[in-house]
């Protein structure tokens, strides 16, 4: 079996950030924005009576990474990966007002076997060395040296992977299988 090197996001790929975000934005300005709304990567398009600062600094806020839930099977997948002999990275491109409160209330809670030197901070994914990134954002898979695994979010829907080079996951058990597949072969 071949060893590896998984690069895996953070935002809506091993954590439920637009659920949160939405139900924060809702609670604080009384809208009523459902997860579905989310028809494109700029989460403020789907609050038309907000300004773009609105939607956004509410997740600048450290007290928000106490409502963000795992997405179901993440954890137990990078566990599995890593007992399997690969190399997890997490490459993120978290803003560096929330690293800290992102990385102690979430990641290192929910995923405690993942360490600080396998965590990568940045917005340019495609200048990251590794066999697959596995991200839902469309940006940070095109391009890039690593084979793609689009994870799918209310955000990404409306992009066809058909003719492109990125495989479109419904969930973490899809995303093994195919993980399983890659290191099958020769
Ligand atoms: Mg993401």
């Amino acid at each position: 079996m071949r060893k590896l090197t998984i690069l895996v996001d953070m935002d809506d790929t091993i954590e439920q950030l637009l659920c949160a975000w939405i139900r924060s934005v809702n609670e604080k300005f009384g809208t009523c924005v459902a997860y579905d709304d989310i028809k494109s990567w700029d989460v403020s398009e789907a609050f038309p009576g907000l300004s773009h600062d609105d939607v956004y600094d509410v997740i600048l806020e450290d007290d928000f990474w106490d409502s963000v839930e795992p997405v179901p099977g993440a954890a137990e997948a990078l566990r599995s990966f890593m007992e399997e002999g690969h190399s997890v990275y997490i490459v993120t491109a978290t803003p560096y007002q929330s690293v800290k409160a992102k990385m102690e209330k979430h990641l290192f809670r929910y995923f405690p076997f993942i360490s600080w030197d396998q965590l990568i901070i940045t917005s340019r994914k495609q200048m990251i060395m590794g066999d697959v990134l596995i991200d839902d954002a469309v940006h940070n898979l095109i391009g890039g040296s690593y084979r793609k695994i689009l994870m799918d979010s209310a955000n990404n829907r409306a992009f066809d992977t058909s003719g492109t080079d990125i495989v479109r996951c419904m969930d973490w058990d899809q995303a093994r299988e195919i993980i399983a597949g890659m290191a099958a072969e020769d």
